[in-house]
């Protein structure tokens, strides 16, 4: 089994088609922290952004 790993994403709220507008380029040893990378991405943005996971 390879190790899982997660990436933070976030894409426009308003955008239909959902297209990343942003992923962080770390591997992420659980979704939790790669949540917490996104949020504090957000943080600095202050727009209709969402975060996903992948
Ligand atoms: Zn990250």
């Amino acid at each position: 089994m390879p190790p899982l790993v997660y990436r933070a994403e976030a894409y426009e709220e308003a955008d239909r088609f959902r297209e990343c507008k942003w992923g962080c380029a770390h591997d992420h040893e659980s979704v939790e922290h790669a949540f917490n990378c996104g949020v504090a991405w957000l943080n600095d943005q202050a727009d209709g952004t969402a975060v996903q996971m992948a």
